[in-house]
């Protein structure tokens, strides 16, 4: 019997796994795929994920593993420079390769306690009043109080819910590839950035030595069942480029497409969704993977909690309230995206006057808070406008803030050094005197980092610790 199940080991399902493990739930990973995957795909962890990593102790060993790059220019690919002002100590974007991420959540997930089975797929489940039995592809079953379907876009825990998944299907396709090429590197160089201009599905970028990423559209490659060959490849650079670059010796060939599509539960009695599973959309501006890893920390802690026995009764629900509506505007910003990416005259004059309007840096900023997720405030009710959002990492006496974060409890900081967080104290740690640099004089955080409360009233602050953290022990 485990606690909780979770389908699928790709990064939302690694990052939940760990975040269960803070709280010593048992927990089992189940994955369809033997091996760890080895397709080709960088990709940008945005600022809100960095800091995610930070407080749980993990961002060092990422950074060990990818490339900073500038934290601005990404919104709809307008090259503009990073916004002054961003309020983050971990303000730039990280590109690193998906499989070496998901190998580092999976291995502190491990670490951390859980079992990972591979080449055990999900293939069905029954939920009743105590528990989920789930069944797995060669018809063992598995017992668990609790299921997650981080299963990807496909997701069977999904379909078999029979959660909708309303939204627009794919229109256009894309195909991606790592391959050697045979003409010298400012050839391309030059080629690329004349017809970037135009084509923004397209790009040639070197990834190692005489090894470049390939992406172009798919038009005309027209048999999606099979997976695109280097003939494909050759034949759109040609109709794009004039020239095919000589291309050869293929790798990681594949193709995506831009559905755009969201769950409509999250929930559905003990059986839970997170990540692609729950929401799909085109790849313009890096967030799919950022979204699900930012699910999994919403959820962790709440589902802990109410297996744990202390989780207000709405607790678990706030995992649904709050995060669709992320996701509804994730979804949102890749649609304009997409629309500012067509070469239709109309979109192209509303990419221009956009980029015009982005060098007001207020319009800069808000749309890279959007899209690396630390404009996010979720809505906890009337108070001051940091109530709901991260708190950045500030320095504290004891060093910075997130370093005191990586066991997943909640935190109160305490500049009236008369405030105590009482019964509650096996759950939220307690920082007396923190630092100048916070102008409250008492903030809660959850152990997601969110602000769940300001003030130096202690009653007040005990209601607001029953909110999120259930009854006090005796
Ligand atoms: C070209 C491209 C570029 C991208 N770039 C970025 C980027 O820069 N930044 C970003 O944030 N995102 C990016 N994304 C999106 C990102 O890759 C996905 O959002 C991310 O992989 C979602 O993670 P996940 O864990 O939710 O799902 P997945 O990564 O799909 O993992 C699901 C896992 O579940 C397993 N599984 C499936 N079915 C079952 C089953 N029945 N039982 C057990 N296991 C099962 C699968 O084998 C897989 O391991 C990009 C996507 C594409 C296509």
């Amino acid at each position: 019997m485990f606690d909780v199940i979770i389908a699928g080991c790709g990064p939302t399902g690694a990052m939940l796994a760990a975040e269960l493990r803070l709280h010593d739930v048992r927990v089992l990973v189940l994955e369809k795929e033997t091996e760890p995957a080895s397709f080709v795909r960088i990709v940008g962890l945005h600022i809100r994920s960095l800091e995610l990593m930070a407080m749980r102790g993990l961002l060092e060993r990422i950074l060990e593993h990818g490339r900073q790059r500038p934290a601005g220019g990404f919104f709809a690919a307008i090259n503009k420079p990073v916004p002054k002002s961003l309020d983050s100590g971990h303000a730039y974007l990280l590109g690193i390769p998906q499989p070496v991420i998901v190998r580092l959540l999976e291995e502190h997930a491990i670490q951390l306690g859980a079992q990972v089975r591979r080449g055990r797929a999900v293939a069905g489940f029954e939920q009743d009043d105590d528990g989920v039995t789930v069944e797995l592809a060669d018809g063992e079953q598995v017992r668990s109080r609790y299921l997650v379907g981080c299963d990807g876009g496909r997701s069977t825990v999904r379909k078999l819910l029979g959660v909708g998944f309303p939204g627009e299907p794919t229109r256009a396709e894309t195909l991606m590839g790592e391959m050697e090429v045979g003409v010298p590197q400012d050839e391309i160089a030059a080629t690329v950035a004349r017809i970037r201009e135009t084509q923004h599905r397209f790009w040639l970028r070197p990834v190692g030595v005489g090894v470049y990423s390939v992406v172009v559209p798919a038009a005309g490659v027209s048999d999606r069942a099979q997976p695109p060959t280097l003939e494909d490849f050759k034949q759109q650079l040609r109709t794009i480029a004039g020239t095919d670059f000589g291309v050869h010796s293929p790798r990681g060939l594949s193709r995506f497409g831009d559905a755009t599509r969201l769950a409509e539960r999250y929930r559905v009695g003990r059986v839970l969704l997170a990540g692609d599973a729950a929401h799909i959309h085109p790849p313009i501006g890096g967030q799919g993977l950022n979204l699900g890893v930012q699910d999994a920390v919403n959820l962790g802690w709440k589902l802990a909690a109410q297996i744990r026995g202390w989780a207000p009764a709405t607790l678990l629900d706030t995992y649904q309230i709050e995060r669709r509506p992320v996701a509804e505007d994730v979804l949102d910003n890749t649609r304009a995206q997409t629309e500012l990416l067509s070469t239709e005259p109309g979109p192209q004059a509303v990419r221009r006057l956009l980029t015009e309007l982005m060098d007001f840096d207020e319009v800069n900023r808000y749309l890279i808070e959007k899209i690396t997720a630390i404009g996010i405030r979720y809505d906890f009710g009337a108070g001051p406008d940091l109530l709901g959002r991260r708190l950045r990492d500030i320095d504290v006496k004891q060093g910075r803030l997130y370093g005191l974060l990586h066991r997943g409890r909640g935190l109160l900081l305490d500049r009236t050094e008369r405030l105590t967080v009482g019964g509650w104290a096996d759950r939220v740690d307690h920082l007396a005197d923190p630092t100048a640099a916070l102008d409250v004089p008492g903030v809660l955080l959850r152990p997601d980092g969110h602000v769940a409360w300001i003030g130096d009233d202690q009653q007040d602050l005990d209601e607001h610790l029953s909110r999120w953290f259930g009854e006090p022990a005796i």
